[in-house]
């Protein structure tokens, strides 16, 4: 597991101030036929959970997939020793929100939560179609039995330890109806799926022009709020989280949009992907955005 913990000193009300930490949960193998070139294993991306904590309390962002990384997200809450009042919900894919029950089981009063259209997603995410089609067959025997939902917020600003903590809606990004978490008090953006760090992109959902150039447009928002820090769902463990990441995002996508344009299959678009990051983490995130296209 990899921590990272970031010391502000920045202290702009007699409040005091916020501070975050981040828990990396590890790239795993998962059981699937549809192998990249060259590859034995698909692999699974690394994925970041967020602790926002104050002098007592703290809110948690998104919790990993399997039963056991759920558990193992919870202890480290637990060793945090603050007290968790809510789990906040970037997005609706199950591998940011399938470990609440684990986190929950720990801190019975922490509220899951998530905007409407969010826990909308997480709905579908949870049916039989999307439970069996995909995650089960992936993680056979590693999905929790019981997937709890969160509640929709009725107002986007909640508030811990006095600070507010707002649920910024950005539209499709690498799923549709996503969200950043803004804290305007630290200049903390925790970014979901919108922004990515080093890994390569989940762009399986981002099949049309009109979608990637959405993406786009996410990204432009997140950057408008000036954040300090920028925490990507999917990560390299060892990197910062500086705002660069937002361009860098960008970037990956206008070049698999340019290239889906300049090549006709799946193995060219994948080749010519790598050919650009052949260091991110995750190549079997490329192929699968690269047949998602091509087919
Ligand atoms: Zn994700």
């Amino acid at each position: 597991m990899t921590e990272q913990i970031t010391d502000l000193n920045y202290d702009p009300d007699p409040r005091g101030s916020l501070n975050w930490k981040v828990f990396i949960t590890p790239g795993v193998p998962t059981v699937s036929d549809d192998l990249p070139p060259g590859e034995t294993v698909r692999m699974w991306s690394p994925i970041s959970s967020t602790l926002i904590y104050g002098e007592r309390d703290a809110v948690l962002v998104d919790t990993p997939t399997t039963v056991q990384q759920g558990v193992a997200l919870a202890d480290w809450v637990v060793a945090s020793g603050k007290n968790l009042t809510a789990i906040y919900v970037t997005h609706g894919h199950g591998d940011h929100f399938f470990g609440i029950g684990a986190v929950q089981d720990r801190f019975p009063n922490a509220r899951a939560i998530a905007t409407a259209d969010v826990v909308e997603r997480m709905r579908w995410q949870v049916s039989p179609e999307v439970l069996e089609g995909l995650w089960n067959k992936r993680f056979p025997g590693q999905i929790p039995e019981r997937l709890v939902m969160a509640e929709p917020l009725e107002d986007d600003t909640f508030h811990l330890e006095g600070h507010e903590l707002v649920a910024v809606e950005v539209g499709h990004s690498d799923t549709d109806n996503t969200t950043c978490l803004h804290v305007p008090s630290v200049g903390l953006v925790v970014a979901g799926d919108v922004a990515y760090n080093d890994v390569h992109q989940y762009l399986t959902e981002s099949v049309s022009h009109e979608s990637r150039l959405a993406w786009i447009a996410a990204l432009d928002k997140v950057e408008a709020l000036r954040p300090r820090a920028v925490i990507a769902g999917h990560k390299r463990p060892d990197n910062d989280d500086d705002p660069r990441i937002i361009e860098e995002t960008r970037q990956y996508i206008r070049d698999f949009d340019r290239l889906v344009e300049e090549t006709v299959s799946t193995r060219e678009l994948y080749d010519r992907m790598l050919a650009l990051y052949p260091d991110r983490i995750n190549r079997g995130a490329l192929w699968g955005s690269a047949r998602a296209v091509k087919g």
